[in-house]
């Protein structure tokens, strides 16, 4: 060293810190292309299983079992106010242990369909302070936590904005595809402001005229009724899910950034890659129905599907087309919508056919991953937004969460619903991927969760709604306001 100037021994000292610097900062550099969040609105873990034993007679065997992460996720909102309180009055704590006791409870849960006795202080709790889809949707969009009712709204009546917001920025596309209205409360989550998530009209007409999403796609049709059968708007108000007449008029006529379509034909076209856009680099998609592209339709029982509603996979294979146009990558938000209003309406043939349509669309995504990029470059997160119906074993009256009773593939397995209503159950996340690992740095224990018998030890964890925000961001190489 005696012979080196002092300018070279810095250079030296210099080198000697920065290369492993430089070393960390290349591998902390392996960011995803893409994102693809998929959301089963409304599926507490026990729905989950009931499609899975309605379809295989088994457990395990769906293509998210597979994922490297599983754990569980918290969903409770800020407050229960439907508007912003402004302070911290109402504001909801949350102990995943107080789910799982089992002291005999006297309360009920007074719903729409009935009054459910709540059997167990543990339901009592998991059917209390639960976070409505709005709310939801913002923790997953924004990482912030608020008041029901709320789109990307704070509770200090503040704008918030949400991870759409941040991946345009970035060059990248965004789409939201959903089973139920795109103006919905987690579709437009991902996509509008709103103080209140029933200001349909706003917030349709925020999602056209900010041009923010590549595509989105849904139901919400102002000329079909919840039979898919043509049906002249009765008023104004039958134009609220699309922005009203006016909006939905500038959009048939092609005088917007978006190629409208509305056909099932189109939808099928554009997941096989070949419909005309019609000089439009956008697409808005609403399928030829009212609501929702098949739980609203008439009778109770999983038969007579409409055979006019395209399926939740094929719009999401059709979004994938486009929004992988981006040389950048995009995020792409999926709901499978209506698992939520079949739990509020305790219909289990439907919760079924609902989850099993949106477990089909995770499996085309996860074969769109593996055909045309990979788990380095995309990031795959399967969740829900909270629980809803408490839906439990036809034992758990008896037994505080006593599992569901399997019958077999193709048969209604024995179950028991303890409310109408959401819930603020701990429930499933699965993700694979770029970034993935990053849920399981910061998950927290939640041991009671092997009263679940399907839970491994790895499984028995849990990270907040809002880490979801963070992980997508996270894996994007996105800097944020919260990080
Ligand atoms: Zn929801």
């Amino acid at each position: 060293m005696k012979n080196l100037s002092k300018s070279a021994v810095a250079v030296l000292l210099a080198l000697s810190l920065t290369q492993p610097v430089l070393a960390e900062q290349a591998k902390s550099e392996a960011h995803a292309k893409n994102v693809i969040l998929l959301i089963s609105d409304g599926a507490g873990m026990q729905t989950w299983n009931a499609a899975s034993y309605y379809r295989f007679g088994a457990l395990g065997k769906e293509v998210y079992d597979k994922f490297d992460v599983k754990l569980f996720a918290s969903t409770y909102p800020l407050n229960t106010s439907t508007t912003p309180t402004k302070s911290n009055d109402g504001k909801v704590t949350f102990d995943p242990e107080n789910l799982w006791k089992d002291q005999a409870s006297t309360a009920e849960f007074k719903g729409k369909l009935r009054t459910y006795p709540n059997y167990f202080t543990g339901y009592q709790y998991a059917t209390s302070d639960y976070t409505d889809s709005a709310a939801a949707a913002t923790a997953l969009a924004s990482g912030y936590k608020t008041y029901n009712n709320a789109i990307n709204w704070s509770n200090d009546d503040t704008r918030l904005k949400h991870i759409g917001e941040y991946v345009v920025e970035s060059g990248r596309a965004l789409g939201v595809v959903t089973s139920v209205q795109w103006t919905h409360a987690t579709p437009a989550g991902f996509l509008a402001h709103n103080n209140n998530r029933n200001n349909y009209q706003e917030i349709a007409q925020e999602i056209i005229n900010s041009g923010l999403a590549t595509v989105v796609m849904g139901a919400g049709h102002p000329y079909y009724d919840n039979d898919g059968k043509a049906s002249a708007p009765k008023d104004d108000k039958a134009f609220r899910y699309v922005g009203g007449k006016e909006s939905w008029d500038k959009l048939a006529v092609g005088d917007t950034e978006y190629r409208l379509i509305e056909r099932k034909e189109d939808f099928v076209d554009l997941a096989n890659n070949h419909l005309d856009l019609k000089g439009k680099k956008k697409v808005l998609g609403t399928a030829q129905v009212k609501e929702t592209l098949q739980f609203n339709r008439a009778g109770t029982s999983a038969e007579n599907r409409l055979s006019t509603s395209p399926d939740l996979a094929t719009m999401t294979k059709g979004a994938l087309n486009v929004v992988s146009q981006n040389p950048n990558g995009f995020f792409l938000m999926v709901e499978g919508g209506a698992v939520d209003w079949a739990a509020h309406a305790n219909n289990l043939p439907r919760i079924i056919e609902e989850q099993i349509d949106f477990n089909l669309t995770v499996e085309a995504v996860v074969d769109w991953v593996e055909k045309n990029s990979s788990w380095e470059e995309t990031l795959v997160i399967v969740t829900t937004d909270h629980g809803n119906g408490l839906l439990q074993g036809v034992n758990s009256d008896q037994k505080a969460y006593a599992e569901i009773i399997n019958q077999g593939a193709g048969a209604l397995p024995l179950v028991r619903w303890h409310t109408d209503n959401h819930t603020r159950e701990l429930v499933p996340v699965y993700a694979k991927g770029q970034g993935a690992n990053y849920f399981t740095t910061i998950a927290k224990d939640a041991p009671s969760l092997a009263n679940y018998s399907y839970t491994t030890k790895e499984m028995q964890r849990y990270i907040d709604n809002t880490n979801i925000f963070d992980a997508a961001a996270k894996s994007l190489g996105i800097k944020t306001d919260k990080n």
